[in-house]
């Protein structure tokens, strides 16, 4: 299942095609999707039952969609999660999840333009996982059945004030706005071929800069909300950025940022694609 906001209510969508949730439940899920995330396994019952098989579908407007979790109580980002990008970076691969905050006011639509306001700004295209449950002291095994489904992220990053601090803090330089675009939909772990192995990407106005497999990632999706739930507790419609393989912008010689009129798309095999276009903003 393809799940979208469109102008505040969510879809399910169907190639060219969306049903209303609210509309084809009579009011019993949505139309917010954040309501949606809190009653997860009864949504994905009444989605895979005769009521959503029979309802109207309309067709897709040509307006862009909203975030697929719009406003999560809590966004993580994983750091150093691929050993390519671990290498390129000049780390040694962390022994557990490298956890970071982007404070949830960063989280916008797929199509948001990215106000460039400072030099430093660098792109990490990542699967992000979109929780369905509450997740505290969650076994690994049993952790994907708390994963509402993936979708496509950028954990845009302004390295300058990634790295100001001693020791440095990432968390604000991954937070200023617009640095955290998500979509263009979640798509459930069951509608992916392998959801532990993803072609995943993107391109910086046309040329690929980053290019690998969710497979690589050193802590995979069931590692990592499984760490995370052994510390804190995990809600509904929360987001882990899980991290990005190499290919960025700060670690090339010489270093290369996002300027007005750059291009971005992100890529993730089965999920689909997310479209970045960097403008200029006021200085910050
Ligand atoms: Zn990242």
């Amino acid at each position: 299942m393809r799940l979208a906001v469109l102008e505040g209510r969510t879809v399910i969508v169907e190639g060219q095609a969306f049903v209303d949730v609210a509309r084809a439940s009579r009011g019993e899920h949505g139309p917010d999707v954040m309501n949606l995330y809190e009653r997860w396994p009864a949504f994905v019952a009444w989605a895979a039952g005769p009521i959503a098989a029979a309802a109207v579908r309309e067709p897709l407007p040509a307006t862009s969609f909203d975030a697929p979790s719009p406003r999560p109580r809590q966004a993580f980002g994983i750091g150093v999660n691929y050993a390519d990008h671990a290498s390129e970076a000049g780390l040694v691969a962390p022994s557990a999840p490298m956890v970071f905050a982007k404070f949830p006011s960063c989280i916008v639509g797929p199509s948001a333009p990215l106000q460039i306001t400072v030099p430093t700004v660098d792109w990490e295209v990542e699967l992000v996982v979109v929780m369905g449950r509450v997740a505290h002291q969650v076994e690994k095994a049993e952790a994907w059945s708390y994963v509402a489904g993936l979708t496509v992220g950028q954990d845009l990053s302004d390295r300058q004030l990634q790295m100001a601090g001693t020791p440095p803090q990432f968390n604000l330089g991954k937070s200023r706005p617009g640095y955290g675009p998500i979509g263009p939909w979640l798509v459930t772990p069951d509608d992916l071929a392998d959801r532990d192995d993803l072609e995943i990407g993107c391109t910086l106005n046309g040329e690929v800069v980053q290019h690998s497999r969710t497979r690589h990632l050193i802590f995979d999706v069931a590692a990592i909300v499984s760490y995370l739930s052994s510390v804190l507790t995990l809600w509904p419609g929360d987001l882990i950025f899980t991290g990005t393989p190499s290919g960025v912008g700060f670690m090339r010689s010489p270093p290369r940022y996002l300027i007005p009129g750059d291009r971005l798309v992100s890529t993730i095999e089965g999920i689909g694609e997310l479209v970045t276009h960097a403008v200029a903003g006021v200085p910050a």
